[in-house]
């Protein structure tokens, strides 16, 4: 018999039910017994969805983070929480977003723990804080809870916990001190833990080292033997879970930990199950996760099984099946969609339907195909529909991609030349002043968004709504005194959909939504076909921008590899090969805009770093294609035709060579939030083109003074001559107000014009 697990399934609900509670008992419409229930009535929901399984992940659950949920397992809360009034949960709430409550009375003295990436996901955890002293002590009462809870409806329970050598990895020392100190104590814990564990009749604990498919140092690989040597004697089994990606270099470490089993990602790491197998010890369980986690397409069943059936023949009951990764990372339940074409919708499946292929295919193993001859038939019929469907494939797309050539992407003349040509034509002063593209997202342009959708008003009365919001925009920047103008995004929902929306192959779910941080979520469009734009997308609404003012009007695009990265993608073609598709589509919308008379136009690339690979070694051929779509898109302009992009992230040390081939005559960079120390690099790397690096944080409410910007710039002059930098805030403004905007920017401007003023005296002088 094959086992089946599941490694985490979505907490947020159906319909979002998580999400609604906590912002509801955050503002005190719910009560926290309410919330409680709510959570627990989900726990259960997610049980009964997972009934199935011979085994059913139990802890996944968190009402913000797991990784924040595991330090408090561990006693391991930051000083600065623990001293004040409440109760856990009140704590809780107070790491992860520095209030228990709306009105928490203590909000004002706590900070909220830092948050960032999970992996090479768009999932963000809870960054745990570690100092020289840190020590743990176990509590472990949620969890126990859990497990009676879910003992109590008849599950078949299997613990997920963080790995102890993952969970240092993911934190962070405050004091400069090695983390690696901490193991031992924090392996004492781990150890209490599954005693526990036991005690609770539990049988198979999932360990998650998702660390194992990073590159280790050889202190962290010995860290991660030492740790289950440590818990050699513990009186559970152990199944270790890696994913995300391959072993490589720990595949001989992995197989040789004294623990139960191992979980492998057969999505990402296929090519190494057969290694895998031939190292793995014999009395080892081996869990392939067979269903990929991280996107929402069906599984080909039958090739899955012309696969795996040699494995299972070899290994028999030690064979364990599972999704790859934990389930969180893709919506809840495909039957909730109700508006997707009928076709499309049966290539995908969400969470849900990922368990149902799961049984599938475990049944095919065990009692034979036979057993499961109809669910077969079926996902057949949906593989082949899909790999035959007009709708996925357009020739003349596919052409245009294998006609790009090497002179595509590439300007005329090099940046020193076009430099000279585009100072002539905009004449802009020193230290010109622009932002990022939107303004406030005011109630007014929402409600109008919604009233549209909900044919309340009409398209036209929509359009003269929004042409409104871009005129009053534009008045405000021209009396603000602004150099480059935009027209501000009032028409745009979000920086993707809004492009996806306009071109073939995307589809967009009701339901889809994936937790990207505590109640946040995002509904990433599916691409499920060749990509093409049948019209233009933005050319009258900048066009009309333009024809309000004389100053120069930038034009505003999202770029190819940030449509990608923010998509769920494609399975049947390379990465690359998509985001050229949108190189092209994006790079037609440019040349409709520069052909419209638009002289400035910005590409961002907002998810390009993000979308590196985890291990490093695979950077270099992702940057460049990545990079190559970027050219490809913005870089077939006339000489005069100034092209900006924008990025919102303060890394890019490791990568600012792949950024200056993008060849943009100006990039606009987050950079306050770190002082300028991001400037840094600049100090090794000599920079060619322009840059504005952000002197206002849109993240904080706070008004930032003209003395902190004028220094900020200053420091950006002593890497970067004053003649090729820009003054800008940080990222886009919409989440701001017009109250906060104002003053802001007002500000900003006053310190261009010192700043230049001072500039051009002393060129005097
Ligand atoms: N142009 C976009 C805006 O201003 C950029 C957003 C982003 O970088 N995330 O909103
Ligand atoms: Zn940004």
């Amino acid at each position: 018999m094959v086992t089946t697990h599941n490694l985490g399934f979505p907490r947020i609900g159906k319909k979002r039910e998580l999400k609604f509670a906590l912002e509801n008992y955050w503002k005190k419409v719910i009560s926290k017994e309410t919330l409680q229930e709510i959570a627990a009535n989900l726990r259960r929901a997610h049980w009964q969805d997972q009934s199935k399984l011979d085994l059913v992940p139990v802890g996944d659950f968190s009402m913000y983070d797991q990784v924040l949920d595991t330090s408090f397992m561990l006693g391991h809360i930051p000083a600065r929480v623990s001293e004040l009034p409440g109760d856990e949960l009140d704590s809780y709430f107070r790491v992860a977003r520095g209030r228990s409550l709306s009105d928490d009375p203590t909000c004002s003295c706590v900070s909220a723990g830092e948050m960032t990436k999970w992996f090479d996901t768009n999932y963000h955890y809870i960054v745990p804080e570690f100092e020289q002293n840190t020590r743990f002590s176990l509590n472990a009462n949620r969890l126990l809870q859990q497990i009676e809870e879910a003992k109590q409806q008849g599950i078949q329970v299997k613990p997920v916990i963080l790995g102890p050598a993952s969970y240092l990895w993911l934190g962070k020392s405050k004091d400069g001190s090695d983390k690696l100190n901490l193991l031992d104590d924090l392996v004492n814990v781990y150890a209490q833990l599954l005693h526990e564990l036991k005690n609770a009749g539990i049988q198979w604990v999932q360990m998650d080292e998702p660390v194992l498919v990073m590159e280790l140092s050889q202190e962290w690989q010995h860290a991660l033997r030492k740790t289950y040597f440590q818990l050699q004697a513990t009186p559970v089994n152990l199944l270790v879970a890696t994913y995300f990606g391959q072993l490589q270099g720990n595949l001989q470490l992995a197989c040789e930990l004294p623990v139960n089993g191992l979980h492998l990602d057969a999505i990402t790491a296929k090519d190494e199950v057969a290694k895998v197998i031939d190292w793995l010890p014999c009395h080892k369980v081996l869990s392939l996760g067979i269903i990929n986690g991280r996107n929402i397409w069906k599984t080909n069943l039958a090739e899955t099984l012309d696969w795996l059936e040699p494995i299972y023949s070899r290994l028999q009951d030690r064979l364990w099946l599972a999704p790859s990764c934990s389930l969180l990372h893709v919506p809840v339940d495909l039957n909730s969609e109700q508006q997707l074409d009928r076709d499309i919708q049966s290539w995908l499946a969400f969470a849900v339907q990922k368990l149902d292929e799961l049984d599938t295919l475990a049944k095919a193993l065990s009692q034979g195909r036979d057993a499961v001859t109809e669910e077969l038939l079926e996902n057949a019929v949906a593989v082949t529909n899909r790999k035959q469907s007009s709708q996925v494939h357009d020739e003349s797309v596919k052409r245009r991609v294998l006609e790009i050539n090497n002179a595509m992407g590439i300007r005329h003349s090099p940046y020193q030349q076009r430099a000279v040509i585009q100072r002539e034509k905009f004449n802009l002063p020193l230290y010109p002043t622009t932002t990022i593209g939107s303004f406030p997202q005011t109630r007014e342009i929402r409600q109008a968004r919604q009233d549209f959708r909900t044919g309340k008003l009409s398209a036209a009365q929509y359009h003269l709504a929004m042409q409104q919001e871009i005129k009053t925009c534009v008045r405000e920047q021209e009396a603000l005194g602004l150099d480059v103008l935009v027209h501000g995004e009032p028409e745009r929902n979000d920086m993707v959909e809004y492009f996806g929306e306009q071109l073939t192959g995307y589809a967009f779910t009701q339901f889809g939504w994936v937790q990207s941080y505590g109640s946040r979520c995002v509904k990433p469009p599916i691409i499920y076909g060749d990509i093409s734009r049948p019209q233009a997308m933005t050319v009258d609404w900048i066009q009309y921008a333009q024809s309000l003012t004389d100053k120069p009007m930038k034009g505003m695009l999202t770029g190819p590899v940030t449509m990608l990265n923010w998509s769920f993608v494609r399975d049947d073609q390379p990465r690359a090969e998509t985001c050229m598709q949108l190189a092209l589509a994006i790079g037609d919308e440019v040349l409709a805009l520069e052909k419209a008379g638009i002289g400035i136009i910005q590409i961002d690339e907002a998810a390009l770093r993000e979308g590196l690979p985890l291990r490093k070694t695979q950077w270099k051929s992702y940057l460049q294609w990545a990079i190559r779509a970027f050219q490809i898109a913005a870089n077939g302009v006339k000489d005069e035709t100034q092209i900006h992009t924008h990025m919102c992230y303060s890394e890019f040390n490791d990568i600012i060579e792949a950024i200056a081939g993008m060849d943009a005559d100006v990039i606009t960079i987050e950079t306050s939030r770190s002082d300028m120390e991001l400037l840094d690099v600049f100090d090794q790397f000599h920079y060619p083109n322009e840059i504005g690096p952000g002197v206002y944080d849109i993240h904080s409410p706070n008004i930032p003074s003209i003395d902190s910007m004028i220094d900020l710039m200053k420091k950006a002059a002593q890497r970067i001559p004053a003649q090729r930098l820009w003054v800008n805030p940080d990222c886009g403004l919409k989440t701001r107000s017009w109250d906060e905007v104002k003053p802001a920017l007002s500000n900003m401007i006053a310190a261009s014009k010192r700043l230049s003023g001072h500039l051009s005296s002393t060129a005097v002088d």
